[in-house]
């Protein structure tokens, strides 16, 4: 997946700020953030959706611990952990990735 932005990310070949890594997962802050504090999570591994990591349950959850474990150091008074998927669900890079969101208070429901 060479052409995938978040797999050169990955791989360290494009810069990112790194918050946590291990060797299955990453976990660095969003190029735009839309909260004081968003981070994104995921496998380094290429999966392009949700759906499809769902077909490892034990990556999927250790990402998800990985994201909760971002989100209490990150965001003490609560937080918002989203995957977006697909064309209706907003997904604009086609690697999964949970968008860790806090530092204030989130208005819901979402657009
Ligand atoms: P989504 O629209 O849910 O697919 O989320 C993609 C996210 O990736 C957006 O919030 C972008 O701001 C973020 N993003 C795109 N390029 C980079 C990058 N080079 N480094 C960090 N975050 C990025
Ligand atoms: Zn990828």
């Amino acid at each position: 997946m060479t052409e995938c932005l978040f797999c050169k990310i990955a791989a360290g070949d494009i810069p990112a700020t790194v918050v946590y890594q291990d060797e299955l997962v990453l976990a660095f802050r969003d190029i735009n953030p839309e909260a004081p504090s968003h981070v994104l999570v995921i496998p380094k591994d290429h999966f392009a959706n949700v759906e499809e990591l769902s077909a490892e349950p034990e990556l999927a959850g250790h990402l998800l611990v990985v994201a909760a474990d971002v989100a209490k150091t990150e965001s003490s008074q609560g937080h918002r952990i989203v995957f977006n998927t697909g064309e209706h669900g907003g997904q604009t890079v086609n690697h999964v990735h949970a968008h860790v969101l806090g530092g204030r208070p989130l208005q819901w429901p979402p657009g």
